[in-house]
């Protein structure tokens, strides 16, 4: 029955490279979600998405289905409450889109901005947190996706915990990724979904949180219905399933990767995706490329190279030569700056890096790019 697949090497940030048997798992026989054999895998779910950070009973998971930024919106919309106000540290895309959501449910916000190359300055954060006593909630985005940046959450949760605000922290990108101390960096609130770091497919979002957070929200204006943080809970808690029609395949194959991930261990993982990644930076480095963001703020886990300046060069034309051998690659996302990005994200090895290394030169060539590249 089962279907063979062409592998594909995801080096865009996400959707990511998924395995067989991940991709395997969403072929079943139809099953209606407030069925018991659907809702054991749901309910497990919301237990073990905690085991990636070790959290106990209390932290609780809220599912919810949609895209990443859709628990962006869960977050910001449920946990504000009347005249509280949010910090934003913005050095980035995604920083930028909290900014948004805020603008869109006209939320109270701090717009705490800095260049998309550059990591946020703690003693600014301080001075915004005295300024505006009003402040209730610090919101940070810990892996900069559309950079490459890695925020530094360890040093902002510790000023959030001293002036005593709720502590959120964007890890879409780096939960399951990189192995996070939520208790000793404070984070009352994460989120992540499966496309990313749980190396699955799109589709699902999951905010982790404090249950005294969700518990707390209860009588917060309600700004969205869809997102409500504890209207989900609630639902859940009481009826043991989902108030909505959850995405039933892709929550299979959600908990087949998870199962997947456990079974490596979060910290193996992330020494396979630094190993790919040294492989391919050391690679990307030796082609000639410059990077965006410099090395010390660098997540290890996605850089953007500069586009080069040579009159053959093409990126269009680039993403084809390199999708035609199995490679995707994808263009940056910050505004004014010619930039790709390549991620190590997903169920791939530092082998598929070398392999696309070979594949990357043979296609430089092939353009008449001049190799190394030159500025
Ligand atoms: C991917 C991502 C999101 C959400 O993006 P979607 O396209 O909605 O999945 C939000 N924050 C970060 C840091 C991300 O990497």
């Amino acid at each position: 029955m089962s279907k063979e697949v062409k592998r594909i090497i995801l080096l865009n940030p996400g959707p990511a490279t998924t395995t067989d048997t991940v991709k395997h798992a969403q072929v079943l026989s139809d099953v209606c979600h407030r069925e018991e054999s659907f809702l054991d895998v749901y309910k497990s779910l919301n237990e073990d998405l905690k085991k990636g950070a070790n959290l106990g009973d209390d932290f609780e998971t809220v599912i919810f289905t949609g895209s990443g930024t859709i628990v962006m919106d869960a977050v910001l919309s449920s946990f504000v409450p009347k005249d509280g106000k949010v910090l934003i540290i913005n050095n980035g895309l995604y920083g930028k889109r909290a900014v948004e959501v805020c603008e869109y449910y006209q939320i109270e916000h701090v717009d705490l901005k800095y260049p998309t190359n550059q990591i946020p300055n703690l003693g600014d954060i301080e001075e915004a947190l005295k300024k505006n006593d009003d402040i209730t909630m610090v919101y940070v985005t810990h892996h900069e996706t559309s950079t490459g940046i890695l925020n530094p959450i360890h040093e902002i949760g510790k000023l959030a915990k001293q002036y005593n605000k709720l502590y959120v922290v964007d890890s879409i990108s780096s939960y399951l990724m990189i192995p996070i101390d939520v208790k000793k960096d404070n984070i009352d609130v994460l989120m992540s979904s499966s496309q990313k770091g749980t190396s699955s497919m799109p589709g699902v979002g999951y905010v982790i949180a404090k249950k005294s957070v969700i518990l707390n929200s209860k009588d917060y204006p309600k700004r969205s219905y869809y997102t409500n943080i504890y209207r989900h809970y609630n639902f859940f808690d009481q009826n043991g399933e989902s108030e909505f029609t959850p995405a039933v395949q892709t929550i299979y194959a959600l908990r087949q990767s998870l199962d997947e991930i456990l079974e490596e261990g979060v910290e193996n993982k992330f020494k396979r995706h630094q190993k790919a990644f040294e492989v391919l930076d050391k690679g990307i480095r030796e082609l000639g490329f410059k990077y965006y963001v410099d090395e010390k703020y660098q997540s290890k886990l996605l850089i953007a190279p500069l586009f080069p300046n040579d009159p053959n060069w093409s990126f269009d034309k680039l993403i084809k030569l390199v999708r035609d051998e199995g490679f995707v690659i994808y263009p940056g996302k910050i505004k004014d700056v010619d930039a790709f990005r390549l991620s190590v994200f997903g169920a791939i090895t530092y082998k598929d890096m070398e392999n696309f290394l070979e594949v990357l030169k043979k296609a430089l060539i092939q353009m008449n790019v001049q190799v190394p590249v030159k500025y």
